[in-house]
C-alpha cells in the first residue's frame, strides 16, 4: 500500500469520529444543548437515567431535585466529569417555592416517586409555563406525556381523559425493574432533548401507554387543554 492510500483513509475515520460523537445532531441543535438548562425531579426511577444521557447530548446544566439526599448524591457519582453544569438540591416538592426552583430550567422531566408529587408539578409547570415530561406506571407498564402550556392537559385532566383514573395515592409496593425504567429515561432524554434543540414533533396532546409484557404501545391523542381548568385552561401566554 502506497502513501497516498493511508494519507486518503484519515478523511472517513474522521468523519466516523464526529457521527460517533452525537448522530443527527447539527450544529445548531449541539448550541441550543449546550445553552439550554433542564431541571430532573427525582433521580431514583428514570431521572437518573435521564440526566445521563442529557450529559451525554451535551446539555448545558442539570439541576438535581429529590428529597432524599443519598439519592442525590450517588445520582451525582454516577454523572461523573462532564461539561454539563450539575447542580443537587434536597428538597421535596411543594406549591410555595417550586415556581422560583424551576424558573430558571427550560424544561422539567417528572423522575418522581410520589403521584400527589407528580400532580404538583403539573401544576407549577403550568402555572410558570415550562414543559413537563411526564412519565407514571409501575412494573411493565408506563405512561409518557410531554406536558407542553397552551398545547396540552395538566396532568389532573389528562389522566381521566386518557382512562388512568386510578392513581395510586402510595408509591408501587413491588420493586421497579431497572431495564424498564431505563427506556422509560431514555424516552425522556429524546423528549427532553427534542424541546431544547428545537427539533423534530412534540405535538403535546398525545399520551403513550406502553405495556412491555404484553407488547402493546397505546397513543390516546387530542389531550388539549380545557377551558374550564384553572391549571391547563389558564396557562401563562
Ligand atoms: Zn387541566
Amino acid at each position: 500500500m502506497g502513501v497516498g492510500a493511508v494519507l486518503n483513509s484519515s478523511d472517513p475515520i474522521k468523519k466516523t469520529n464526529q457521527q460517533r460523537a452525537l448522530p443527527g445532531l447539527s450544529a445548531d441543535a449541539l448550541s441550543l444543548l449546550s445553552h439550554g438548562c433542564v431541571s430532573v425531579a427525582g433521580v431514583q426511577l428514570s431521572g437518573l437515567t435521564a440526566a445521563q444521557h442529557l450529559v451525554e447530548a451535551g446539555v448545558g446544566k442539570l439541576c438535581l431535585i429529590d428529597e432524599d439526599p443519598k439519592a442525590l448524591s450517588s445520582a451525582y457519582k454516577a454523572l461523573g466529569f462532564s461539561q454539563t453544569e450539575i447542580l443537587c438540591r434536597a428538597w421535596k416538592i411543594d406549591g410555595h417555592d417550586a415556581d422560583s426552583i424551576f424558573a430558571e430550567c427550560d424544561v422539567v422531566i417528572d423522575g418522581l416517586i410520589n403521584w400527589q408529587d407528580k400532580l404538583l408539578a403539573s401544576d407549577v409547570c403550568m402555572q410558570i409555563g415550562k414543559p413537563l415530561v411526564h412519565a407514571g406506571g409501575s412494573g411493565f407498564r408506563y405512561q409518557l406525556f410531554t406536558m407542553r402550556p397552551n398545547r396540552s392537559a395538566c396532568l389532573r385532566c389528562a389522566f381521566p381523559m386518557a382512562g388512568i383514573d386510578d392513581v395510586p395515592l402510595q408509591p408501587p409496593e413491588h420493586k421497579p425493574i431497572a431495564a424498564v425504567l431505563g427506556m422509560i429515561g431514555a424516552w425522556q432524554a429524546v423528549e427532553t432533548i427534542k424541546l431544547i434543540a428545537k427539533i423534530g414533533a412534540i405535538q403535546g396532546n398525545e399520551l403513550t401507554k406502553i405495556d412491555w409484557l404484553s407488547g402493546e404501545f397505546e397513543t390516546i391523542r387530542g389531550l388539549d387543554p380545557r377551558k374550564d381548568c384553572p391549571d391547563c385552561g389558564r396557562a401563562p401566554r
